[in-house]
């Protein structure tokens, strides 16, 4: 295994100082990872920086959910959901991050109706989507305002893991990674385009000089372009609250209607905990990641008719993620999950782009690259994750693997940890504060 670490990061940094890259690509969310992960693996030369942890932005904040979106087959949205359904597919064969689960789907007064469900799941599994249970009655399991339910495999995964291996599978193929560096911006010196990159460890700058440059800055992609804004989009926030297992007992995960407002929400079982979400309203600042009473309240409100225990008591633990949702509606849950590439002169922007469509969204940039370089052709069989992480040794692996710089880095990026055990002291262990420590100093 090559070592991608805090030492590798500095030498990385100090020895990128000056040089030429075919390609920058800014931001370290999924689908920066999935573009330098594809292009090194086209043989093109890469830079990636991240301005905080590999994943930090949204990549970590999302349902953790590969799936084709039964919601957006209701909005007619069927080329999307097929095209959502075959990566899921292919995720589902190709690598162990992703994983089947159940989902109970609710029928009821004030909720799902069962003939709308039964079209909805026959026309889901012609699309790639598999085949869904007979209606079940509910025999208690639910409260009594449910009527039934069907139930179908969708897939759950570590968003945030999942980014770091194609991280690290980019690192492998030669792309140089560096997390905690800031793009400030670009000019053009003797006909080549430098960029300014600050080091946020030490506050050091370099430059840089690349062909192309890939804006993958998700919530920020109109900041890193400065005073050249894209427009055609707007910023989405949705929250999830944790609870402890004891809260929602059953194995399947549930999708259920908010009682507030009708918007299809999830109930999703992991491990020890519980995450039920989420929220779906606009934003005007990609630094608004602050979650709200009144988001609590919405989210509590709309989903404690199926468990008491989703009250304000019992949350251990929430987070928050940005959309870019593509187009300019007013209403978010209308707006499409789809996405689309921009280009402008050498910088290419891509706007939206789920997780479960990462592979999708990075072969299209990177094809799109490649024929302006006009190098190699991209295949469609990239980008591989050829990155396998140890699950049983989580620090040790992010320490000398995955590049976590600070001991939060390896909790957070497997926040998991926190909601699987909420009450341990023990999150980070004494042999990895040990092996950290040099390194955040
Ligand atoms: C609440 C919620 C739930 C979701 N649930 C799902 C789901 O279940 N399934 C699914 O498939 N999709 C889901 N999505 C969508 C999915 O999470 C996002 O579309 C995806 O994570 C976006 O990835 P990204 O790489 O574009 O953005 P990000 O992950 O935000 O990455 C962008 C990165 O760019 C960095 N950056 C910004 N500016 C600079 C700069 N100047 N220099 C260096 N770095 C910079 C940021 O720090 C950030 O890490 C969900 C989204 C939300 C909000």
């Amino acid at each position: 295994m090559i070592e991608f670490s805090a030492k590798t990061r500095e030498k990385e940094l100090q020895s990128s100082s000056g040089q030429a890259f075919d390609v920058l690509v800014i931001g370290g969310g999924i689908i920066g990872a999935g573009v330098a992960n594809t292009l090194s693996q086209a043989g093109i030369s890469v830079i990636l920086v991240e301005m905080g942890d590999f994943a930090s932005g949204t990549s970590s904040g999302s349902s953790k959910l590969i799936h084709g979106g039964l919601r957006y087959l209701a909005q007619g949205r069927f080329r999307l959901t097929r095209n959502l359904l075959k990566e899921r597919n292919y995720l589902m064969r190709k690598t162990d991050l992703v994983k089947p689960i159940n989902f109970d789907i609710l029928i009821g007064p004030g909720m799902f109706g069962r003939f709308e469900i039964r079209i909805g799941l026959m026309l889901y599994r012609i699309l790639g989507g598999g085949k869904h249970s007979a209606y079940t009655k509910n025999n208690g399991i639910f409260p009594d305002s449910v009527k039934g339910y069907y139930t179908y495999k969708d897939c759950i995964t570590d968003d945030a893991l999942l980014t770091v291996s194609n991280i690290v599978s980019a690192h492998m193929n030669g792309a140089v990674c560096l997390n905690y560096v800031k793009y400030t911006g670009s000019s053009v010196i003797n006909d080549e385009n430098v960029a300014k990159l600050k080091d946020m460890v030490s506050g050091n700058y370099i430059t840089i000089r690349y062909r192309v440059l890939v804006n993958c800055a998700g919530a920020w992609i109109d900041d890193v372009l400065g005073h050249e804004k894209i427009g055609n989009f707007r910023l989405s926030k949705g929250i999830h609250l944790i609870y402890p297992r004891e809260v929602y007992r059953r194995e399947s995960a549930a999708v259920v209607k908010s009682k507030v407002d009708g918007r299809q929400m999830f109930i999703i079982p992991r491990g020890q905990v519980v995450i039920v979400g989420t929220t779906d309203d606009f934003v005007d600042s990609p630094d608004n990641w602050n979650i709200t009473e009144s988001e609590r309240d919405y989210v509590i409100k709309s989903l404690s008719f199926i468990s008491a225990g989703i009250s304000r008591e019992k949350i251990i633990g929430e987070y928050s993620g940005i959309r870019t949702l593509l187009g300019s509606g007013n209403n978010p849950g209308k707006m499409s999950r789809d996405f689309s590439v921009l280009r402008k002169n050498n910088v290419f922007t891509v706007i939206g782009g789920k997780v479960t469509d990462y592979r999708r969204v990075s072969r299209k940039t990177a094809i799109l690259v490649s024929k302006y370089l006009k190098k190699k052709r991209v295949s469609g069989a990239l980008p591989r994750i050829d990155y396998k992480p140890d699950l049983n040794d989580r620090v040790s692996s992010a320490i000398k693997y995955e590049c976590a710089i600070f001991p939060d880095d390896v909790v957070k990026r497997r926040s998991s940890v926190y909601y699987f055990d909420p009450e341990s002291t023990n999150l980070v262990n004494e042999t990895a504060l040990k092996l950290l420590n040099p390194i955040s100093e």
